[in-house]
Protein backbone atom coordinates (compact mmCIF):
# COMPACT_ATOMS: atom_id res chain seq x y z
CA UNK A 1 0.00 0.00 0.00
CA UNK A 2 1.27 3.74 -1.57
CA UNK A 3 -0.02 5.51 1.78
CA UNK A 4 1.56 2.86 4.22
CA UNK A 5 4.96 3.35 2.34
CA UNK A 6 4.34 7.25 2.52
CA UNK A 7 3.88 6.69 6.47
CA UNK A 8 6.81 5.11 7.00
CA UNK A 9 9.12 7.86 5.13
CA UNK A 10 7.29 10.77 7.18
CA UNK A 11 8.55 8.98 10.40
CA UNK A 12 12.24 7.71 9.09
CA UNK A 13 14.92 9.91 10.85
CA UNK A 14 16.20 12.12 8.88
CA UNK A 15 19.55 10.70 7.42
CA UNK A 16 18.24 7.65 8.98
CA UNK A 17 19.67 4.51 7.19
CA UNK A 18 17.36 1.75 6.17
CA UNK A 19 17.66 -2.39 6.61
CA UNK A 20 16.17 -4.76 5.02
CA UNK A 21 15.30 -6.54 8.38
CA UNK A 22 13.98 -3.73 10.24
CA UNK A 23 12.01 -3.28 7.12
CA UNK A 24 10.30 -6.85 6.76
CA UNK A 25 9.78 -6.79 10.89
CA UNK A 26 8.07 -3.00 10.44
CA UNK A 27 5.91 -4.80 7.53
CA UNK A 28 4.74 -7.94 9.57
CA UNK A 29 3.85 -5.79 12.34
CA UNK A 30 1.40 -3.19 10.82
CA UNK A 31 -0.06 -6.28 9.21
CA UNK A 32 -1.37 -7.11 12.62
CA UNK A 33 -4.39 -5.81 13.96
CA UNK A 34 -4.42 -6.79 17.69
CA UNK A 35 -2.30 -6.00 20.75
CA UNK A 36 1.24 -8.32 20.45
CA UNK A 37 3.19 -9.39 22.93
CA UNK A 38 7.15 -8.82 21.86
CA UNK A 39 7.17 -12.67 21.98
CA UNK A 40 4.29 -12.80 19.45
CA UNK A 41 5.79 -10.84 17.28
CA UNK A 42 9.04 -13.00 17.56
CA UNK A 43 7.02 -15.80 16.53
CA UNK A 44 5.17 -14.17 13.35
CA UNK A 45 9.05 -13.17 12.24
CA UNK A 46 10.03 -16.85 12.52
CA UNK A 47 7.57 -17.45 10.34
CA UNK A 48 8.89 -15.23 7.72
CA UNK A 49 13.03 -15.67 8.77
CA UNK A 50 13.40 -18.49 11.01
CA UNK A 51 17.14 -17.24 11.43
CA UNK A 52 15.44 -13.91 12.65
CA UNK A 53 17.02 -13.29 16.50
CA UNK A 54 15.06 -12.27 19.43
CA UNK A 55 17.51 -9.23 19.70
CA UNK A 56 17.23 -7.74 16.27
CA UNK A 57 12.73 -8.37 16.95
CA UNK A 58 13.34 -6.54 20.54
CA UNK A 59 15.24 -3.73 18.88
CA UNK A 60 12.87 -2.88 16.13
CA UNK A 61 10.33 -3.09 18.32
CA UNK A 62 11.85 -0.21 20.58
CA UNK A 63 12.97 1.77 17.83
CA UNK A 64 8.76 1.58 16.52
CA UNK A 65 7.83 2.71 19.85
CA UNK A 66 10.31 5.69 19.89
CA UNK A 67 9.35 6.38 16.12
CA UNK A 68 5.54 6.98 17.07
CA UNK A 69 5.03 3.10 14.64
CA UNK A 70 4.21 1.58 17.60
CA UNK A 71 2.69 2.01 20.69
CA UNK A 72 3.28 0.87 24.16
CA UNK A 73 0.11 -0.90 26.28
CA UNK A 74 -0.14 -2.28 29.67
CA UNK A 75 -3.05 -4.54 30.39
CA UNK A 76 -1.61 -5.45 33.98
CA UNK A 77 0.05 -8.60 32.91
CA UNK A 78 3.29 -8.11 33.83
CA UNK A 79 4.69 -7.93 30.00
CA UNK A 80 3.62 -4.95 27.74
CA UNK A 81 1.73 -5.30 24.59
CA UNK A 82 2.22 -3.40 21.35
CA UNK A 83 -0.02 -2.27 18.80
CA UNK A 84 0.66 -0.08 15.72
CA UNK A 85 -0.93 3.32 15.22
CA UNK A 86 -1.04 3.07 11.33
CA UNK A 87 -4.52 3.91 10.57
CA UNK A 88 -5.26 3.34 14.39
CA UNK A 89 -6.22 6.43 16.28
CA UNK A 90 -5.62 6.45 19.79
CA UNK A 91 -7.95 4.99 21.91
CA UNK A 92 -9.18 3.43 25.30
CA UNK A 93 -9.09 -0.07 26.19
CA UNK A 94 -11.47 -2.69 27.98
CA UNK A 95 -9.85 -5.22 28.69
CA UNK A 96 -11.43 -8.92 30.52
CA UNK A 97 -10.18 -10.44 33.45
CA UNK A 98 -11.75 -13.71 32.54
CA UNK A 99 -10.60 -14.24 28.79
CA UNK A 100 -7.94 -11.60 28.69
CA UNK A 101 -9.14 -9.97 25.44
CA UNK A 102 -9.11 -6.49 24.89
CA UNK A 103 -11.43 -3.86 22.78
CA UNK A 104 -11.08 -0.80 22.33
CA UNK A 105 -13.08 2.77 21.99
CA UNK A 106 -12.78 6.28 21.68
CA UNK A 107 -14.22 8.91 23.59
CA UNK A 108 -13.27 12.60 22.49
CA UNK A 109 -15.49 13.44 25.58
CA UNK A 110 -13.34 11.71 27.60
CA UNK A 111 -10.02 12.92 26.34
CA UNK A 112 -11.09 16.77 26.74
CA UNK A 113 -11.98 15.89 29.90
CA UNK A 114 -8.31 14.41 30.98
CA UNK A 115 -7.07 17.65 28.89
CA UNK A 116 -9.15 20.02 31.28
CA UNK A 117 -8.17 18.13 34.38
CA UNK A 118 -4.24 17.87 33.57
CA UNK A 119 -4.74 21.69 32.75
CA UNK A 120 -6.44 22.91 35.94
CA UNK A 121 -4.31 21.36 38.11
CA UNK A 122 -0.79 22.73 35.69
CA UNK A 123 0.43 19.42 34.58
CA UNK A 124 1.85 18.98 31.29
CA UNK A 125 -0.03 15.71 30.08
CA UNK A 126 2.33 13.41 27.65
CA UNK A 127 -0.08 10.45 27.89
CA UNK A 128 -3.24 9.36 29.07
CA UNK A 129 -4.43 5.75 29.22
CA UNK A 130 -8.07 4.92 30.53
CA UNK A 131 -8.33 0.89 30.83
CA UNK A 132 -12.33 -0.59 32.15
CA UNK A 133 -10.92 -4.12 33.51
CA UNK A 134 -13.83 -6.02 34.07
CA UNK A 135 -15.66 -9.14 32.63
CA UNK A 136 -16.58 -9.38 29.03
CA UNK A 137 -20.53 -10.08 27.86
CA UNK A 138 -19.07 -13.17 25.94
CA UNK A 139 -17.69 -14.24 29.46
CA UNK A 140 -20.88 -13.06 31.77
CA UNK A 141 -22.84 -15.32 29.42
CA UNK A 142 -20.74 -18.02 29.02
CA UNK A 143 -20.15 -17.84 25.46
CA UNK A 144 -16.71 -18.21 23.70
CA UNK A 145 -17.27 -16.16 21.11
CA UNK A 146 -14.48 -16.26 18.36
CA UNK A 147 -12.53 -13.24 18.06
CA UNK A 148 -13.83 -10.90 15.85
CA UNK A 149 -11.08 -10.32 12.90
CA UNK A 150 -12.52 -6.60 12.01
CA UNK A 151 -9.95 -3.98 11.78
CA UNK A 152 -10.09 -0.61 14.30
CA UNK A 153 -10.22 1.08 10.85
CA UNK A 154 -13.21 -0.13 10.01
CA UNK A 155 -15.35 0.12 13.09
CA UNK A 156 -14.36 3.81 13.44
CA UNK A 157 -15.24 4.43 9.54
CA UNK A 158 -18.73 2.95 10.16
CA UNK A 159 -19.64 4.63 13.49
CA UNK A 160 -18.39 8.07 12.00
CA UNK A 161 -20.58 7.12 8.91
CA UNK A 162 -23.24 6.34 10.96
CA UNK A 163 -23.52 9.44 12.90
CA UNK A 164 -22.67 11.44 9.80
CA UNK A 165 -26.10 9.87 7.78
CA UNK A 166 -27.84 10.32 11.53
CA UNK A 167 -27.12 13.73 11.12
CA UNK A 168 -27.60 14.32 7.40
CA UNK A 169 -31.22 12.51 7.95
CA UNK A 170 -32.53 14.85 10.33
CA UNK A 171 -31.03 17.85 8.41
CA UNK A 172 -33.04 16.66 5.22
CA UNK A 173 -36.02 16.62 7.63
CA UNK A 174 -35.47 19.96 8.97
CA UNK A 175 -35.36 21.63 5.46
CA UNK A 176 -38.45 19.39 3.89
CA UNK A 177 -40.09 20.49 6.41
CA UNK A 178 -38.89 24.45 6.53
CA UNK A 179 -40.04 24.88 2.82
CA UNK A 180 -43.42 23.95 3.75
CA UNK A 181 -43.66 26.42 6.28
CA UNK A 182 -41.20 29.24 4.89
CA UNK A 183 -43.91 32.50 3.42
CA UNK A 184 -40.91 34.14 1.39
CA UNK A 185 -40.44 33.14 -2.33
CA UNK A 186 -36.60 32.63 -1.82
CA UNK A 187 -36.49 31.40 1.35
CA UNK A 188 -38.18 28.01 0.44
CA UNK A 189 -36.11 28.18 -2.73
CA UNK A 190 -33.05 27.82 -0.44
CA UNK A 191 -34.64 25.60 2.25
CA UNK A 192 -35.80 23.67 -0.98
CA UNK A 193 -32.11 23.43 -2.58
CA UNK A 194 -30.38 22.53 0.85
CA UNK A 195 -32.90 19.45 1.46
CA UNK A 196 -32.18 18.13 -2.08
CA UNK A 197 -28.08 18.72 -1.40
CA UNK A 198 -28.81 17.26 1.98
CA UNK A 199 -30.41 13.85 0.36
CA UNK A 200 -27.56 14.25 -2.42
CA UNK A 201 -25.18 14.10 0.25
CA UNK A 202 -27.33 10.92 2.45
CA UNK A 203 -27.10 9.56 -0.86
CA UNK A 204 -23.49 9.61 -0.94
CA UNK A 205 -22.93 8.99 2.55
CA UNK A 206 -25.23 5.82 2.45
CA UNK A 207 -23.28 4.71 -0.57
CA UNK A 208 -19.91 5.10 1.40
CA UNK A 209 -21.58 2.56 3.90
CA UNK A 210 -22.87 -0.17 1.94
CA UNK A 211 -19.07 -0.16 0.53
CA UNK A 212 -17.71 -0.31 3.65
CA UNK A 213 -20.37 -3.81 4.16
CA UNK A 214 -18.81 -5.57 1.45
CA UNK A 215 -15.28 -5.00 3.34
CA UNK A 216 -16.78 -7.06 6.03
CA UNK A 217 -20.72 -8.42 6.19
CA UNK A 218 -20.76 -8.81 9.48
CA UNK A 219 -19.57 -4.94 10.13
CA UNK A 220 -22.79 -3.98 11.46
CA UNK A 221 -22.79 -6.48 14.46
CA UNK A 222 -19.60 -5.30 16.13
CA UNK A 223 -19.80 -3.29 19.24
CA UNK A 224 -19.92 0.65 19.21
CA UNK A 225 -16.60 1.88 18.66
CA UNK A 226 -16.72 5.86 18.74
CA UNK A 227 -18.36 7.49 21.63
CA UNK A 228 -19.98 10.46 22.21
CA UNK A 229 -21.93 13.01 24.79
CA UNK A 230 -24.07 14.51 22.16
CA UNK A 231 -24.21 13.85 18.32
CA UNK A 232 -24.93 16.24 15.86
CA UNK A 233 -27.87 14.85 14.64
CA UNK A 234 -29.73 16.14 18.28
CA UNK A 235 -29.56 19.83 16.89
CA UNK A 236 -31.52 19.19 13.25
CA UNK A 237 -33.86 17.05 15.62
CA UNK A 238 -34.64 19.93 17.97
CA UNK A 239 -34.50 22.56 15.37
CA UNK A 240 -37.04 20.80 13.10
CA UNK A 241 -39.46 20.81 16.72
CA UNK A 242 -38.91 24.78 16.76
CA UNK A 243 -39.71 25.03 13.44
CA UNK A 244 -43.32 24.19 13.79
CA UNK A 245 -43.19 26.98 16.12
CA UNK A 246 -41.89 29.63 13.94
CA UNK A 247 -43.89 31.15 11.37
CA UNK A 248 -41.41 34.21 10.69
CA UNK A 249 -38.94 33.15 8.19
CA UNK A 250 -36.08 35.04 9.74
CA UNK A 251 -36.69 32.87 12.52
CA UNK A 252 -36.99 29.75 10.05
CA UNK A 253 -33.47 30.77 8.52
CA UNK A 254 -31.92 31.61 11.78
CA UNK A 255 -32.79 28.67 13.40
CA UNK A 256 -31.66 26.45 9.95
CA UNK A 257 -28.03 28.98 10.61
CA UNK A 258 -27.93 27.77 14.24
CA UNK A 259 -28.38 24.10 13.10
CA UNK A 260 -25.93 24.11 10.51
CA UNK A 261 -23.48 25.87 12.78
CA UNK A 262 -23.59 23.68 15.65
CA UNK A 263 -23.40 20.58 13.62
CA UNK A 264 -20.24 21.99 11.60
CA UNK A 265 -18.58 22.85 14.74
CA UNK A 266 -19.57 19.20 16.23
CA UNK A 267 -17.99 17.58 13.30
CA UNK A 268 -15.04 19.98 13.09
CA UNK A 269 -14.03 19.58 16.81
CA UNK A 270 -13.98 16.28 16.61
CA UNK A 271 -12.70 15.85 13.74
CA UNK A 272 -9.43 17.53 14.40
CA UNK A 273 -8.97 15.35 17.57
CA UNK A 274 -8.94 12.49 15.47
CA UNK A 275 -5.49 10.87 13.85
CA UNK A 276 -5.59 10.31 10.51
CA UNK A 277 -8.00 7.77 9.27
CA UNK A 278 -11.45 7.41 7.32
CA UNK A 279 -13.22 8.39 10.47
CA UNK A 280 -11.52 11.75 10.29
CA UNK A 281 -11.75 12.50 6.65
CA UNK A 282 -15.33 11.86 7.23
CA UNK A 283 -15.75 13.58 9.77
CA UNK A 284 -13.71 16.76 8.41
CA UNK A 285 -15.40 16.31 5.25
CA UNK A 286 -18.73 16.72 6.63
CA UNK A 287 -17.57 19.73 8.39
CA UNK A 288 -16.57 21.42 5.36
CA UNK A 289 -20.22 20.61 3.97
CA UNK A 290 -21.67 22.11 6.80
CA UNK A 291 -20.04 25.38 6.58
CA UNK A 292 -20.62 25.77 2.45
CA UNK A 293 -24.95 25.30 4.10
CA UNK A 294 -24.39 27.83 6.91
CA UNK A 295 -22.53 30.24 4.56
CA UNK A 296 -25.12 29.98 2.29
CA UNK A 297 -27.80 30.65 4.94
CA UNK A 298 -26.05 33.74 6.16
CA UNK A 299 -26.21 35.25 3.06
CA UNK A 300 -30.33 34.32 2.54
CA UNK A 301 -30.48 36.02 6.22
CA UNK A 302 -28.73 38.93 4.90
CA UNK A 303 -30.65 39.03 1.59
CA UNK A 304 -34.31 38.64 2.94
CA UNK A 305 -33.80 41.50 6.14
CA UNK A 306 -32.66 43.61 3.11
CA UNK A 307 -35.34 42.36 0.94
CA UNK A 308 -37.92 43.24 3.84
CA UNK A 309 -36.46 46.04 5.31
CA UNK A 310 -36.34 48.41 1.83
CA UNK A 311 -39.86 49.71 1.78
CA UNK A 312 -39.57 50.49 5.14
CA UNK A 313 -38.29 54.11 5.43
CA UNK A 314 -41.37 54.95 2.51
CA UNK A 315 -43.56 53.81 4.27
CA UNK A 316 -42.10 55.74 7.61
CA UNK A 317 -41.75 58.68 5.76
CA UNK A 318 -45.63 58.54 4.37
CA UNK A 319 -46.48 58.25 8.14
CA UNK A 320 -44.72 60.94 9.37
CA UNK A 321 -45.59 63.10 6.51
CA UNK A 322 -49.33 61.78 7.21
CA UNK A 323 -48.90 62.55 10.94
CA UNK A 324 -47.42 66.46 11.05
ZN1 LIG B 1 -13.99 -12.19 28.47
ZN1 LIG C 1 -5.52 -0.93 21.44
Amino acid sequence: MDSQSAYLERLRPAGGKRSSKRDLIVNVFLRQDGHLSADDLVDLMRQEDHKISRATVYRTLQWMVGAGIARKVDFGEGRFRFEHSYRHPRHFHLICKSCNRSSEFISSDVEVLLEEIAEARGFQAQQSVLQIYGTCEDCQQGRRAPRAAVTTELLFARDALRIAIATERSGLDFYTRGAELVQDARARKIFRRLAAEEQEHLAALEGRFEQLLTEDPHLESYPTFLFFKGAASGLFASGTEQLAKVVDDRKALMLGIRCERGSHKFFKRYGERFEDSEGKRIFLEFAAEEREHLDLLIKEYRALVARQSKPRPRRSAARKSQAG
